[in-house]
């Protein structure tokens, strides 16, 4: 079966709300003239999703929100639901970013609540797992991606769902530093077997998405790995045009 390449933004703490418009402008525009063969999915963070969700409304590009609490309502100050995310037009969300793993101490336990809040609010988890520059050094990658995997997705019994993993390996993040094609897809073939075992019919139909300092330049050579299914792009996404480039080097 071949899988659908997904190409996703994670702008993070990034862009004002004219930011926001101009961008999805530009990236619509661009997309409508020449279609491309991936989706297209921009996670803004929380204030900038309507503004988004408007703008895209009607087109072929997907909103997602960067976290969602694990709980459906309720007292948590600061936090959002997937209700909330749902309803304000997201169809995916991000679980497990490693942002969030390391700056506001999720563990896997969590991870693996908020992605069964995400299927319960038919948002599509976009789990990410991803190793450190001492776990790798270490020797560590596979067990510590094993660990985190097996763990996110108990509560998604199906590939149908849908969902999308991304392999971001933590040394890679915003660093300017790649993996290298043959690296990723080390991992990605490996995330695939794992996968294979942990979901029924998710090793043909997943997307894997690369993630950690994708560029325009090396999209390419990372695109053509046989296991490497899309892109999970921070720093590039905040200039449509890098982004765009990105998309198009995606099918
Ligand atoms: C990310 O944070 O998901 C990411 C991949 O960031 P960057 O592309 O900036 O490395």
């Amino acid at each position: 079966m071949s899988r659908h390449p997904l190409v996703a933004a994670n702008w993070k703490m990034n862009h004002l709300r004219a930011d926001a418009v101009d961008c999805c402008r530009a990236l619509k525009q661009a997309l409508a003239e020449r279609p491309a063969p991936a989706r297209v999915a921009i996670f803004p963070s929380f204030p900038l999703i309507p503004v988004v969700a408007a703008e895209l409304a009607g087109s072929e590009l997907a909103v997602g929100g960067q976290d969602l609490h694990p709980d459906d309502k309720g007292a948590h100050t600061g936090d959002v639901s997937g209700a909330q995310l749902a309803d304000a037009g997201c169809a995916w969300v991000l679980c497990g970013h490693s942002e969030r793993r390391q700056d506001h101490g999720e563990d896997d336990a969590l991870v693996a609540r908020k992605v069964a809040a995400a299927v319960r609010h038919r948002l599509a988890p976009l789990i990410c797992v991803g190793e450190t520059r001492d776990e790798r050094r270490e020797g560590r990658t596979f067990g510590v991606l094993e660990r985190q995997l097996r763990s996110a997705v108990t509560a998604v019994a199906s590939a149908a769902g849908p969902f999308a993993l991304a392999y971001e390996p933590v040394w890679a993040i915003g660093t300017g530093e790649t993996a290298t094609p043959e690296t990723a897809q080390e991992v990605h073939a490996f995330l695939r077997l794992l996968l294979g075992e942990l979901v029924e019919g998710a090793a043909a139909a997943l997307p894997i998405l690369y993630g950690g300092s994708a560029t325009p330049e090396n999209a390419a050579g990372l695109f053509a790995q046989p296991d490497v299914d899309g892109f999970l792009v921070g720093g590039a996404s905040l200039d449509p045009q890098k982004f765009l480039a990105i998309i198009r080097h995606s099918g």
